[in-house]
Protein backbone atom coordinates (compact mmCIF):
# COMPACT_ATOMS: atom_id res chain seq x y z
CA UNK A 1 0.00 0.00 0.00
CA UNK A 2 1.23 3.64 -0.66
CA UNK A 3 1.91 5.71 2.19
CA UNK A 4 0.14 9.08 1.88
CA UNK A 5 2.32 12.36 1.61
CA UNK A 6 1.89 14.50 4.67
CA UNK A 7 -0.11 17.94 3.05
CA UNK A 8 1.89 20.92 3.34
CA UNK A 9 -0.85 22.27 6.16
CA UNK A 10 0.18 19.18 8.34
CA UNK A 11 3.74 19.67 7.67
CA UNK A 12 3.46 23.50 9.20
CA UNK A 13 1.10 22.30 11.85
CA UNK A 14 3.80 19.55 12.82
CA UNK A 15 6.75 22.77 12.87
CA UNK A 16 4.41 24.95 14.59
CA UNK A 17 3.93 22.48 17.71
CA UNK A 18 7.35 21.66 17.46
CA UNK A 19 8.42 25.12 17.81
CA UNK A 20 6.15 26.24 20.53
CA UNK A 21 7.30 23.35 22.45
CA UNK A 22 10.49 24.68 22.60
CA UNK A 23 10.30 27.96 22.63
CA UNK A 24 7.59 28.99 25.53
CA UNK A 25 5.09 27.82 23.93
CA UNK A 26 5.43 30.97 21.08
CA UNK A 27 3.86 30.83 17.81
CA UNK A 28 6.23 31.02 15.00
CA UNK A 29 5.77 34.39 12.92
CA UNK A 30 7.28 33.11 9.19
CA UNK A 31 6.54 30.13 7.34
CA UNK A 32 8.55 29.04 4.51
CA UNK A 33 8.51 25.81 2.12
CA UNK A 34 10.45 24.69 -0.76
CA UNK A 35 9.80 21.34 -3.17
CA UNK A 36 12.44 18.79 -3.42
CA UNK A 37 12.48 17.37 -7.29
CA UNK A 38 12.35 14.22 -9.40
CA UNK A 39 14.40 14.44 -12.47
CA UNK A 40 12.48 13.01 -15.38
CA UNK A 41 15.89 12.52 -17.82
CA UNK A 42 19.01 14.33 -17.99
CA UNK A 43 21.59 13.20 -15.26
CA UNK A 44 25.19 14.26 -14.96
CA UNK A 45 24.64 16.93 -17.79
CA UNK A 46 23.66 19.84 -15.46
CA UNK A 47 27.10 20.65 -14.30
CA UNK A 48 28.75 19.58 -18.13
CA UNK A 49 25.94 23.06 -18.73
CA UNK A 50 24.00 20.47 -20.98
CA UNK A 51 19.90 20.29 -20.28
CA UNK A 52 17.85 18.66 -17.32
CA UNK A 53 14.25 17.83 -17.25
CA UNK A 54 12.93 17.36 -13.32
CA UNK A 55 9.70 18.63 -12.13
CA UNK A 56 9.05 19.76 -8.63
CA UNK A 57 7.26 17.32 -6.23
CA UNK A 58 4.58 17.45 -3.71
CA UNK A 59 7.11 16.44 -0.88
CA UNK A 60 8.54 19.59 0.65
CA UNK A 61 10.92 21.18 3.54
CA UNK A 62 9.00 23.77 5.69
CA UNK A 63 11.13 26.43 7.61
CA UNK A 64 8.60 28.07 10.53
CA UNK A 65 10.05 30.94 12.98
CA UNK A 66 10.15 34.51 14.39
CA UNK A 67 13.11 37.04 14.49
CA UNK A 68 14.69 37.65 17.78
CA UNK A 69 16.54 39.74 19.61
CA UNK A 70 20.05 39.60 19.50
CA UNK A 71 22.96 37.59 17.80
CA UNK A 72 21.24 33.97 18.42
CA UNK A 73 20.54 32.12 15.45
CA UNK A 74 18.77 28.97 16.44
CA UNK A 75 17.57 26.22 14.31
CA UNK A 76 15.95 22.60 15.06
CA UNK A 77 15.46 20.18 12.55
CA UNK A 78 12.89 17.53 13.36
CA UNK A 79 14.57 15.16 10.72
CA UNK A 80 15.93 11.73 12.96
CA UNK A 81 17.84 11.20 9.55
CA UNK A 82 20.03 14.43 9.99
CA UNK A 83 23.16 14.35 12.06
CA UNK A 84 23.86 14.86 16.26
CA UNK A 85 22.83 17.65 17.60
CA UNK A 86 19.31 18.71 15.98
CA UNK A 87 19.47 21.77 17.44
CA UNK A 88 22.49 24.43 16.66
CA UNK A 89 22.97 27.97 17.31
CA UNK A 90 25.26 29.23 14.56
CA UNK A 91 26.51 32.29 15.04
CA UNK A 92 25.49 34.99 12.36
CA UNK A 93 27.72 36.18 9.46
CA UNK A 94 28.42 39.59 9.87
CA UNK A 95 31.19 41.78 7.47
CA UNK A 96 34.34 40.46 8.34
CA UNK A 97 32.77 37.52 10.39
CA UNK A 98 32.14 34.79 7.65
CA UNK A 99 30.24 31.85 8.49
CA UNK A 100 32.31 28.82 8.00
CA UNK A 101 31.62 24.48 7.76
CA UNK A 102 31.74 22.86 10.55
CA UNK A 103 29.40 20.28 12.75
CA UNK A 104 26.63 18.85 12.40
CA UNK A 105 26.84 17.78 8.73
CA UNK A 106 23.65 18.97 8.27
CA UNK A 107 23.85 22.20 9.75
CA UNK A 108 26.31 23.30 6.65
CA UNK A 109 23.73 23.97 4.15
CA UNK A 110 21.86 26.62 6.71
CA UNK A 111 25.35 28.34 7.35
CA UNK A 112 25.93 27.99 3.68
CA UNK A 113 22.74 29.86 3.19
CA UNK A 114 23.33 32.47 5.88
CA UNK A 115 26.80 33.07 3.76
CA UNK A 116 25.71 33.94 0.88
CA UNK A 117 22.36 35.40 1.54
CA UNK A 118 21.67 38.37 -0.59
CA UNK A 119 20.76 40.92 1.42
CA UNK A 120 23.10 41.10 4.91
CA UNK A 121 23.14 41.59 8.00
CA UNK A 122 20.41 39.54 9.29
CA UNK A 123 18.52 39.85 12.28
CA UNK A 124 18.69 37.16 15.04
CA UNK A 125 16.02 34.16 14.50
CA UNK A 126 14.78 30.75 16.13
CA UNK A 127 13.14 28.63 13.62
CA UNK A 128 12.61 24.63 13.15
CA UNK A 129 12.36 22.27 9.90
CA UNK A 130 10.51 19.95 8.88
CA UNK A 131 10.04 18.19 5.45
CA UNK A 132 8.57 14.97 3.85
CA UNK A 133 11.80 14.64 1.34
CA UNK A 134 13.27 11.54 2.55
CA UNK A 135 17.27 12.47 3.17
CA UNK A 136 19.98 11.11 0.78
CA UNK A 137 17.57 9.51 -1.42
CA UNK A 138 18.05 11.15 -4.51
CA UNK A 139 14.58 13.99 -4.17
CA UNK A 140 17.13 16.71 -3.48
CA UNK A 141 16.11 17.05 0.37
CA UNK A 142 19.35 19.52 0.21
CA UNK A 143 17.35 22.01 -2.27
CA UNK A 144 14.40 22.18 -0.74
CA UNK A 145 16.51 22.80 2.79
CA UNK A 146 18.26 25.11 1.38
CA UNK A 147 15.76 27.19 -0.88
CA UNK A 148 13.24 26.70 2.17
CA UNK A 149 15.61 28.48 4.08
CA UNK A 150 16.33 30.86 1.53
CA UNK A 151 13.36 32.10 1.65
CA UNK A 152 12.75 32.04 5.31
CA UNK A 153 15.41 34.54 5.93
CA UNK A 154 13.85 36.72 2.77
CA UNK A 155 10.72 36.88 4.83
CA UNK A 156 12.94 37.62 8.03
CA UNK A 157 13.99 40.49 7.06
CA UNK A 158 12.41 41.78 3.92
CA UNK A 159 15.03 43.41 1.23
CA UNK A 160 15.83 47.20 2.31
CA UNK A 161 15.82 49.07 -1.02
CA UNK A 162 19.20 50.89 -0.60
CA UNK A 163 19.21 54.70 -1.72
CA UNK A 164 21.44 54.06 -4.49
CA UNK A 165 19.11 51.34 -5.99
CA UNK A 166 16.13 53.59 -5.66
CA UNK A 167 18.37 56.58 -7.94
CA UNK A 168 21.00 54.46 -9.40
CA UNK A 169 21.70 57.57 -11.63
CA UNK A 170 22.75 59.68 -8.73
CA UNK A 171 26.47 59.12 -8.35
CA UNK A 172 26.08 61.83 -5.63
CA UNK A 173 24.79 59.48 -3.08
CA UNK A 174 26.70 57.20 -0.80
CA UNK A 175 27.01 53.43 -1.55
CA UNK A 176 24.14 51.50 0.01
CA UNK A 177 24.67 50.22 3.55
CA UNK A 178 23.33 47.05 3.12
CA UNK A 179 23.62 44.21 0.17
CA UNK A 180 20.14 43.96 -0.35
CA UNK A 181 18.25 40.64 -2.28
CA UNK A 182 16.43 42.09 -5.70
CA UNK A 183 14.23 38.76 -5.41
CA UNK A 184 15.68 37.70 -8.74
CA UNK A 185 14.59 34.14 -8.86
CA UNK A 186 18.35 33.08 -10.89
CA UNK A 187 20.29 34.47 -8.55
CA UNK A 188 18.39 33.03 -5.60
CA UNK A 189 18.82 29.67 -6.82
CA UNK A 190 22.84 29.76 -7.57
CA UNK A 191 22.92 31.14 -3.96
CA UNK A 192 22.10 27.82 -3.05
CA UNK A 193 23.86 26.37 -5.00
CA UNK A 194 27.02 28.20 -3.70
CA UNK A 195 25.86 26.93 -0.37
CA UNK A 196 26.04 23.33 -1.21
CA UNK A 197 29.54 23.98 -3.09
CA UNK A 198 31.44 26.25 -0.34
CA UNK A 199 29.80 24.76 2.88
CA UNK A 200 28.77 21.05 2.62
CA UNK A 201 31.26 20.57 0.20
CA UNK A 202 29.36 18.97 -2.88
CA UNK A 203 30.32 20.57 -6.12
CA UNK A 204 26.69 19.90 -7.92
CA UNK A 205 25.03 21.52 -10.91
CA UNK A 206 22.29 24.07 -10.69
CA UNK A 207 19.38 22.00 -11.47
CA UNK A 208 17.89 21.22 -7.93
CA UNK A 209 17.83 24.28 -6.66
CA UNK A 210 16.56 25.81 -9.99
CA UNK A 211 13.79 23.49 -9.82
CA UNK A 212 13.08 23.99 -6.53
CA UNK A 213 12.88 27.93 -6.75
CA UNK A 214 10.99 27.81 -10.11
CA UNK A 215 8.97 24.60 -10.16
CA UNK A 216 5.12 24.50 -11.49
CA UNK A 217 2.32 22.26 -10.39
CA UNK A 218 1.56 20.38 -13.55
CA UNK A 219 4.59 20.64 -15.55
CA UNK A 220 8.25 19.46 -15.59
CA UNK A 221 10.86 22.27 -16.24
CA UNK A 222 13.26 21.79 -19.13
CA UNK A 223 16.32 23.72 -18.10
CA UNK A 224 19.38 24.76 -19.95
CA UNK A 225 22.10 25.03 -17.87
CA UNK A 226 24.47 27.20 -19.78
CA UNK A 227 21.92 29.83 -20.01
CA UNK A 228 20.04 28.93 -16.68
CA UNK A 229 16.69 29.62 -19.12
CA UNK A 230 13.94 27.01 -18.62
CA UNK A 231 10.79 26.23 -20.24
CA UNK A 232 7.68 24.87 -19.01
CA UNK A 233 6.54 21.21 -20.61
CA UNK A 234 3.30 20.06 -19.14
CA UNK A 235 2.25 17.12 -17.85
CA UNK A 236 -1.34 16.82 -17.42
CA UNK A 237 -2.53 14.43 -18.90
CA UNK A 238 -4.52 12.49 -16.60
CA UNK A 239 -4.59 8.59 -18.39
CA UNK A 240 -0.19 9.37 -17.44
CA UNK A 241 1.39 8.23 -13.85
CA UNK A 242 4.92 9.17 -13.05
CA UNK A 243 5.89 6.52 -10.56
CA UNK A 244 8.51 7.71 -7.76
CA UNK A 245 10.25 4.46 -6.38
CA UNK A 246 12.79 4.60 -3.23
CA UNK A 247 15.17 1.48 -3.01
CA UNK A 248 15.92 2.78 0.14
CA UNK A 249 19.86 2.49 -0.57
CA UNK A 250 21.32 5.58 1.01
CA UNK A 251 23.80 7.29 -1.39
CA UNK A 252 26.72 7.40 0.66
CA UNK A 253 29.42 6.85 -1.96
CA UNK A 254 27.52 9.59 -3.59
CA UNK A 255 29.91 13.04 -2.72
CA UNK A 256 33.06 11.47 -3.11
CA UNK A 257 32.19 9.68 -6.46
CA UNK A 258 30.35 12.51 -7.55
CA UNK A 259 33.51 14.85 -7.21
CA UNK A 260 35.39 12.35 -9.45
CA UNK A 261 32.97 12.32 -12.09
CA UNK A 262 32.93 16.15 -12.34
CA UNK A 263 36.52 15.84 -12.72
CA UNK A 264 36.20 12.56 -15.30
CA UNK A 265 34.23 14.97 -17.14
CA UNK A 266 36.45 18.43 -17.16
CA UNK A 267 39.52 16.51 -17.83
CA UNK A 268 37.30 14.63 -21.30
CA UNK A 269 36.50 18.59 -22.22
CA UNK A 270 39.80 19.53 -21.68
CA UNK A 271 41.10 16.59 -24.15
CA UNK A 272 38.58 17.84 -26.53
CA UNK A 273 39.45 21.18 -26.59
CA UNK A 274 35.84 22.36 -25.19
CA UNK A 275 34.72 24.73 -22.90
CA UNK A 276 32.16 21.95 -21.75
CA UNK A 277 30.75 18.84 -22.53
CA UNK A 278 28.02 21.03 -23.75
CA UNK A 279 30.20 21.86 -26.57
CA UNK A 280 31.60 17.92 -27.22
CA UNK A 281 29.82 15.73 -30.75
CA UNK A 282 29.81 12.03 -30.38
CA UNK A 283 32.28 12.47 -33.76
CA UNK A 284 34.79 14.95 -31.71
CA UNK A 285 34.57 11.45 -29.05
CA UNK A 286 35.46 9.33 -31.49
CA UNK A 287 38.14 10.60 -33.03
CA UNK A 288 40.16 11.29 -29.48
CA UNK A 289 39.24 7.55 -28.36
CA UNK A 290 42.47 5.42 -27.26
CA UNK A 291 40.32 2.14 -27.67
CA UNK A 292 42.00 0.35 -24.21
CA UNK A 293 39.80 -1.97 -22.65
CA UNK A 294 36.58 -3.00 -23.69
CA UNK A 295 33.52 -0.70 -24.12
CA UNK A 296 31.02 -0.14 -26.34
CA UNK A 297 31.53 1.86 -29.45
CA UNK A 298 29.55 5.42 -29.36
CA UNK A 299 27.05 5.82 -31.82
CA UNK A 300 23.78 7.47 -31.29
CA UNK A 301 22.16 5.52 -29.10
CA UNK A 302 18.79 5.51 -30.46
CA UNK A 303 19.59 3.79 -33.54
CA UNK A 304 21.38 1.39 -31.27
CA UNK A 305 18.58 0.63 -29.00
CA UNK A 306 15.17 -0.03 -30.54
CA UNK A 307 12.14 -0.09 -28.69
CA UNK A 308 10.94 -3.42 -30.27
CA UNK A 309 14.62 -4.67 -29.67
CA UNK A 310 14.05 -4.37 -25.81
CA UNK A 311 11.11 -6.21 -25.89
CA UNK A 312 11.71 -9.09 -27.47
CA UNK A 313 16.11 -9.51 -27.75
CA UNK A 314 16.25 -11.94 -25.21
CA UNK A 315 14.78 -13.18 -22.65
CA UNK A 316 16.97 -13.70 -18.94
CA UNK A 317 15.69 -15.69 -15.65
CA UNK A 318 16.59 -14.26 -12.41
CA UNK A 319 15.71 -15.08 -8.40
CA UNK A 320 15.18 -12.51 -6.08
CA UNK A 321 13.50 -13.10 -3.24
CA UNK A 322 12.42 -16.56 -4.31
CA UNK A 323 10.24 -15.37 -6.64
CA UNK A 324 11.00 -16.25 -10.13
CA UNK A 325 10.55 -13.74 -12.77
CA UNK A 326 11.96 -13.09 -16.64
CA UNK A 327 12.97 -9.55 -17.92
CA UNK A 328 13.90 -8.55 -21.26
CA UNK A 329 16.93 -7.18 -21.92
CA UNK A 330 17.74 -4.52 -24.31
CA UNK A 331 19.51 -4.84 -27.34
CA UNK A 332 22.76 -2.68 -26.70
CA UNK A 333 23.30 -4.14 -23.35
CA UNK A 334 23.46 -7.68 -25.15
CA UNK A 335 26.06 -5.88 -27.70
CA UNK A 336 28.12 -4.57 -24.93
CA UNK A 337 30.33 -7.79 -25.15
CA UNK A 338 30.21 -7.68 -28.83
CA UNK A 339 31.84 -4.25 -29.83
CA UNK A 340 34.69 -3.44 -28.69
CA UNK A 341 37.76 -3.68 -31.07
CA UNK A 342 38.91 0.04 -32.49
CA UNK A 343 40.90 0.26 -35.94
CA UNK A 344 44.90 1.17 -35.29
CA UNK A 345 44.38 4.64 -37.15
CA UNK A 346 41.60 5.50 -34.27
CA UNK A 347 44.60 3.90 -31.72
CA UNK A 348 47.25 6.25 -33.09
CA UNK A 349 44.78 9.13 -32.27
CA UNK A 350 44.74 8.12 -28.94
CA UNK A 351 43.95 10.98 -26.63
CA UNK A 352 41.18 9.78 -24.21
CA UNK A 353 41.38 6.38 -22.07
CA UNK A 354 38.90 4.28 -21.86
CA UNK A 355 36.86 5.36 -18.69
CA UNK A 356 37.33 9.08 -19.70
CA UNK A 357 35.71 8.24 -22.75
CA UNK A 358 32.47 6.24 -21.38
CA UNK A 359 31.87 9.19 -18.92
CA UNK A 360 32.05 12.00 -21.96
CA UNK A 361 29.97 9.24 -24.07
CA UNK A 362 27.05 9.20 -21.19
CA UNK A 363 26.73 13.11 -20.70
CA UNK A 364 26.89 13.88 -24.58
CA UNK A 365 24.16 11.17 -25.67
CA UNK A 366 22.17 12.48 -22.41
CA UNK A 367 21.90 16.32 -23.28
CA UNK A 368 20.54 14.99 -26.60
CA UNK A 369 18.29 12.32 -25.33
CA UNK A 370 16.98 15.62 -22.31
CA UNK A 371 15.86 16.94 -25.70
CA UNK A 372 14.39 14.42 -27.40
CA UNK A 373 12.87 13.35 -24.75
CA UNK A 374 11.16 16.76 -23.69
CA UNK A 375 10.01 17.08 -27.23
CA UNK A 376 8.46 12.95 -27.00
CA UNK A 377 6.59 14.48 -24.36
CA UNK A 378 4.85 17.96 -25.75
CA UNK A 379 4.17 15.87 -28.63
CA UNK A 380 2.22 13.12 -26.53
CA UNK A 381 4.75 10.18 -28.01
CA UNK A 382 4.91 8.25 -24.71
CA UNK A 383 6.47 4.95 -26.11
CA UNK A 384 9.27 7.47 -27.27
CA UNK A 385 9.61 8.83 -23.94
CA UNK A 386 9.69 5.59 -22.27
CA UNK A 387 12.29 4.16 -24.71
CA UNK A 388 14.84 7.37 -24.11
CA UNK A 389 13.97 6.97 -20.38
CA UNK A 390 15.37 3.08 -20.47
CA UNK A 391 18.31 4.06 -22.75
CA UNK A 392 19.20 6.97 -20.18
CA UNK A 393 19.16 4.44 -17.60
CA UNK A 394 21.15 1.97 -19.40
CA UNK A 395 23.76 4.64 -20.32
CA UNK A 396 23.77 5.77 -16.62
CA UNK A 397 24.87 1.56 -15.38
CA UNK A 398 26.69 1.12 -18.27
CA UNK A 399 28.83 4.30 -19.25
CA UNK A 400 28.65 6.45 -16.14
CA UNK A 401 28.78 3.80 -13.68
CA UNK A 402 26.06 5.27 -11.38
CA UNK A 403 23.53 2.62 -10.79
CA UNK A 404 23.38 -0.29 -8.74
CA UNK A 405 22.31 -3.50 -8.29
CA UNK A 406 18.87 -2.31 -6.37
CA UNK A 407 17.82 0.02 -9.15
CA UNK A 408 18.62 -1.71 -12.15
CA UNK A 409 16.22 -4.54 -10.19
CA UNK A 410 13.59 -1.70 -9.80
CA UNK A 411 13.95 -0.66 -13.17
CA UNK A 412 13.69 -4.53 -14.57
CA UNK A 413 10.80 -5.09 -12.53
CA UNK A 414 8.65 -2.01 -13.72
CA UNK A 415 9.26 -2.69 -17.33
CA UNK A 416 7.92 -6.13 -17.21
CA UNK A 417 4.62 -4.50 -16.51
CA UNK A 418 2.26 -3.84 -19.37
CA UNK A 419 1.38 -0.34 -19.50
CA UNK A 420 4.80 0.80 -18.48
CA UNK A 421 6.44 3.17 -21.04
CA UNK A 422 9.56 3.30 -19.54
CA UNK A 423 11.81 3.59 -16.23
CA UNK A 424 15.26 4.58 -15.00
CA UNK A 425 17.31 5.87 -12.36
CA UNK A 426 17.22 9.13 -11.01
CA UNK A 427 19.69 11.79 -9.40
CA UNK A 428 23.01 11.50 -8.55
CA UNK A 429 22.82 7.51 -8.39
CA UNK A 430 24.60 5.19 -5.85
CA UNK A 431 21.09 4.53 -4.77
CA UNK A 432 18.07 7.00 -4.28
CA UNK A 433 15.00 6.33 -6.55
CA UNK A 434 14.16 5.34 -9.63
CA UNK A 435 11.10 6.99 -11.97
CA UNK A 436 8.69 5.20 -13.81
CA UNK A 437 6.39 6.30 -16.51
CA UNK A 438 2.96 4.55 -16.92
CA UNK A 439 -0.52 4.22 -17.91
CA UNK A 440 -2.73 5.42 -14.65
CA UNK A 441 -4.42 1.53 -15.10
CA UNK A 442 -1.53 0.35 -14.56
CA UNK A 443 -0.11 1.61 -11.42
CA UNK A 444 -1.57 -1.45 -9.32
CA UNK A 445 -0.07 -4.59 -10.87
CA UNK A 446 3.30 -2.16 -11.39
CA UNK A 447 3.36 -1.69 -7.66
CA UNK A 448 2.44 -5.19 -6.92
CA UNK A 449 5.38 -6.74 -9.42
CA UNK A 450 8.16 -4.24 -8.09
CA UNK A 451 7.28 -5.51 -4.16
CA UNK A 452 7.65 -8.63 -5.68
CA UNK A 453 11.12 -7.63 -6.10
CA UNK A 454 12.44 -5.16 -3.24
CA UNK A 455 10.77 -3.62 0.03
CA UNK A 456 10.10 -0.06 -0.92
CA UNK A 457 8.76 3.23 -0.13
CA UNK A 458 5.85 4.80 -2.55
CA UNK A 459 4.91 8.09 -2.17
CA UNK A 460 1.26 8.98 -3.43
CA UNK A 461 -0.57 12.35 -3.75
CA UNK A 462 -2.50 13.77 -1.29
P1 LIG B 1 19.38 14.50 -1.40
O1 LIG B 1 19.52 15.95 -1.70
O2 LIG B 1 19.27 13.68 -2.64
O3 LIG B 1 18.29 14.18 -0.45
P2 LIG B 1 21.98 14.91 -0.28
O4 LIG B 1 23.03 13.97 0.20
O5 LIG B 1 22.35 15.87 -1.35
O6 LIG B 1 20.73 14.02 -0.71
O7 LIG B 1 21.43 15.78 0.93
C1 LIG B 1 21.02 15.16 2.11
C2 LIG B 1 21.56 15.91 3.29
O8 LIG B 1 20.94 17.22 3.37
C3 LIG B 1 21.23 15.25 4.60
O9 LIG B 1 22.17 14.23 4.95
C4 LIG B 1 21.27 16.43 5.57
O10 LIG B 1 22.60 16.74 5.92
C5 LIG B 1 20.72 17.58 4.72
N1 LIG B 1 19.27 17.74 4.91
C6 LIG B 1 18.32 17.68 3.96
N2 LIG B 1 17.09 17.90 4.48
C7 LIG B 1 17.26 18.10 5.79
C8 LIG B 1 16.39 18.37 6.89
N3 LIG B 1 15.06 18.47 6.73
N4 LIG B 1 16.93 18.53 8.11
C9 LIG B 1 18.26 18.44 8.29
N5 LIG B 1 19.13 18.18 7.30
C10 LIG B 1 18.66 18.01 6.08
MG1 LIG C 1 21.16 16.87 -2.71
Amino acid sequence: MASLVPSLGQLVSDATCLFKKLFNDEAPKIAACAPGRVNLIGDHTDYNQGYVLPMALSLVTVVVGSASSGQEAIIVTASELADEPKKVDLSLPNEGFPSFPGLPHWANYLRGIMHHYRALPLPGFRAVVVSSVPLGSGLSSSASLEVAFYTFLQQLRPAPVPAAAKHPHNMMLPPPRFTFDDGDKVAKAIACQQAEHTHAGVPCGIMDQLVSVLGMEGHALLIDCRSLESIPVPLSDPGLVFLITNSNVKHSLASSEYALRRGQCEKAASILGKPSLRDATVNDLEDSHSGHGPTMKISDPSMISKWEDFHYSRVSTYSYCSTLFVFPVPAWHCNKLTLYSLSPSQESRAQLDDVTYRRASHVIGEICRTLKAAESFKNGSFQEFGKIMVESHNSLRDLYEVSCKDLDDLVCAAMEVEGVFGSRMTGGGFGGCTITLLKADAIHRTIQNIQGVCILELFGPH
